[in-house]
C-alpha cells in the first residue's frame, strides 16, 4: 500500500522511494502476462495549498508472451511523468489505485519480443525467428489456377 500522510509531507516535498508488492496491484496476469515485479515507485509529493500533488515515475518487468511468436521475454513497462493531484486530502490518502490505474495504460497492446518478429508459421508453426520452414508459400499463393491444370478438357469426348 502506498499512503502518505500530508502532515508528513515539507515545504519542499516529500520523496517517496518504494515498491509495491505485485499482489497488492491486482493486475490481471491472463494468459499473455505470466509474471510481474514489484512495481518500483520514485515518487515526490508536495502540498499546493489544500490539494496533494503526487509526481515521478514507476517501473515494473513484466514476463509476458510475445503476441505473434508465443516466446515468454520480459517487456519493461514505465509509467513516466505521472502526476496525481487529489484536492482537499484527508489527513492520510492512500494512492495505490492510482499508482495502479497509471502503470496499467502503460502496458502496450501488443507484446512484441522485437519489432521484427517473424511469429510462427501459419502453416507448420515453426517459430520462424529460430528456423525456416519448408513450408511452400509460393505454390499456396498460385494455388486457385493450379486447380485449373487438373482439369481435363478432353474428358466429353
Ligand atoms: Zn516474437
Ligand atoms: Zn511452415
Amino acid at each position: 500500500m502506498l499512503q502518505i500522510n500530508i502532515h508528513h509531507i515539507p515545504e519542499n516535498g516529500l520523496e517517496i522511494d518504494t515498491t509495491i508488492p505485485s499482489a497488492e496491484l491486482e493486475i490481471n496476469t491472463g494468459d499473455r502476462i505470466k509474471k510481474i515485479t514489484p512495481l518500483v515507485c520514485e515518487l515526490k509529493a508536495s502540498m499546493v495549498e489544500k490539494d496533494l500533488v503526487v509526481r515521478g515515475n514507476t517501473t515494473m518487468v513484466a514476463n509476458v508472451a510475445c503476441d505473434k511468436c508465443l516466446v515468454e521475454y520480459e517487456e519493461i513497462i514505465e509509467s513516466e511523468d505521472i502526476c496525481i493531484v487529489k484536492e482537499n486530502t484527508p489527513e492520510i490518502v492512500d494512492l495505490t489505485n492510482d499508482i495502479r490505474e497509471d502503470i496499467l495504460l502503460a502496458f502496450p497492446q501488443l507484446f512484441l519480443c522485437s519489432d521484427d518478429c517473424k511469429g510462427l508459421c501459419y502453416k507448420c508453426g515453426i517459430n520462424l525467428n529460430l528456423e525456416k520452414c519448408k513450408c511452400d508459400f509460393e505454390s499456396e499463393t498460385s494455388s486457385p489456377w493450379d486447380a485449373l491444370n487438373n482439369i481435363n478438357f478432353d474428358s466429353d469426348k
